[in-house]
């Protein structure tokens, strides 16, 4: 018997959910699988939010590759659920229909000054750099000296560590050229990344501490006596990541200093209490342990979390799909960030949805004979497989004799020109 199955999404959790189920099939159950996308390109965070210089991170979109080379798996990129087409109707043609639509919206601090030009979130900043089309047009001022990234997670540690390294660093990456060309004229030489806990509560992990050391024309400032206290406060026996992450930041502080003109400080101990400024952001106040810092910046970037964007009503207030291991009511199921929350790395996502779709399966009744979402589609430009493959061989051809592994396409218009372009 053939399931129908639709999935909502084409980042690493719908990909790895595809793959599940291609995985739990047998010769009494096959799955036809349809993938739908918002955006004309799949890979979601790999291609939008995974970090340029992090190439090697990137190449697990083989893997998606490999999953959509079967015979019964489709892509319906272009194509936004909850506008002209509903989950609702999906659950109706499907067995089953699997939410992977992430967490793209940025947690907000909640304090005065964060809607100053000038103040903005890592949801809009990463997308920004890495060609996503929604975000091309955003105004990141780097005019000034300073910038100052809140949080203390790999993504704050990416956005900090792309506005302190030298530009021509990323000439032989995928960075978006726009953002290239703004980093190239940057005037930004300082950039602090704050943390409101100690170093010992980080969510940084090590390999991207470690990293940071072999950064070419950058200072990185760690305070030795920042980590000797942590290492007291988290005693004889702190945990594996704990310890491994202090031992990290302690090689930092012990770093030979270097005085390139870049410069990246780590800030522990200060909670964001105000963005000062009028029109534009001009600084920003902190609590610490010692009373109240104020640090002179022309740009606040916030990395503290996301949640979800809603989608057909399905969320709940904490920006989650409301769900009980990853079933959310008749046939409808949800994976990854959507599920879970922002947490985890890429490959988390491999066993989240494996055991989701072990649920999915062990609901699946008779197979539905009532259509799918072709029956559905009006004016969409759908890109399927092929096209988004056309779209690929441009980008790579295009980043060839530069040295990249692609340029990306940043317009709608322009990428979907380009999945319909035969070669
Ligand atoms: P995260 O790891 O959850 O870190 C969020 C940070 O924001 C925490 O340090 C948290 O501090 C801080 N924070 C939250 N609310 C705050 C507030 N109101 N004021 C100040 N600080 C606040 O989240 P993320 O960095 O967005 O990363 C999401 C996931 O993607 C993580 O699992 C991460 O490891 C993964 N990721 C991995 C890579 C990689 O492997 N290279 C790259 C990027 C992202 P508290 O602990 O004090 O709450």
């Amino acid at each position: 018997m053939q399931y129908k199955v639709a999935i909502i999404g084409a980042g690493p959790a719908g990909y790895f959910a595809a793959q599940a189920l291609q995985n739990l099939q047998n010769e009494d159950r096959t799955f036809a699988i349809d993938l739908i996308e918002r955006l004309p390109t799949p890979w979601g965070l790999v291609r939008s939010g995974v970090a340029p210089d992090h190439p090697k991170i990137k190449t697990v979109a083989k893997v998606f590759e490999k999953i959509a080379a079967d015979p019964n798996f489709r892509l319906f990129a272009n194509v936004e659920i909850g506008a002209e087409i509903t989950v609702a109707q999906l659950a109706e043609k499907y067995d089953a229909v699997v939410i992977a639509t992430g967490s793209s919206l940025g947690k907000k601090l909640g304090i005065a000054g964060e809607d100053l030009y000038g103040s903005m979130s890592a949801a809009d900043f990463v997308p920004w750099y890495n060609a996503h089309p929604d975000f091309a047009d955003l105004e990141v001022p780097l005019n000034c000296g300073t910038a100052v990234v809140i949080g203390a997670g790999n993504v704050a540690m990416d956005v900090a560590r792309m506005l302190a390294l030298d530009p021509s660093e990323l000439d032989s990456t995928d960075t978006a050229d726009h953002a290239i060309d703004a980093f190239k004229r940057s005037t930004v030489r300082d950039v602090y990344i704050s943390a409101r806990r100690g170093p010992e509560h980080a969510a940084f992990t090590s390999p991207e501490l470690r990293e940071l050391a072999k950064l070419e024309h950058t200072n990185v400032i760690i305070a030795r006596e920042d980590i000797e206290e942590a290492i007291s406060r988290a005693g004889d026996a702190p945990k594996k990541e704990v310890k491994s992450n202090l031992d990290a930041m302690a090689l930092l502080a012990d770093n030979e200093k270097t005085s390139h003109d870049r410069t990246m400080h780590f800030l522990f101990q200060h909670t964001p209490k105000e963005i000062l400024g009028s029109n534009l952001v001009e600084g920003i106040v902190y609590s610490t342990p010692k009373g109240e810092v104020t640090i002179k910046c022309g740009l606040v970037i916030t990395a503290i979390g996301y949640h979800a964007a809603s989608i057909d009503g399905v969320y709940d207030e904490n920006g989650k799909v409301i769900n009980v291991e990853g079933r959310v009511k008749d046939n409808i199921y949800v994976v990854g960030w959507a599920k879970r929350g922002p947490s985890g790395v890429i490959g988390t996502n491999k066993s989240d949805a494996a055991a989701v779709m072990e649920l999915l399966i062990s609901d699946l009744k008779s197979p539905k004979s009532n259509g799918n979402i072709t029956d559905l589609l009006s004016n969409q430009r759908v890109v399927d497989q092929s096209g988004w493959q056309r779209i690929n061989l441009a980008e790579i051809a295009a980043g060839d004799p530069l040295g990249k592994p692609r340029v990306k396409i940043v317009n709608y218009s322009e990428l979907v020109t380009a999945a319909l372009k035969r070669i």
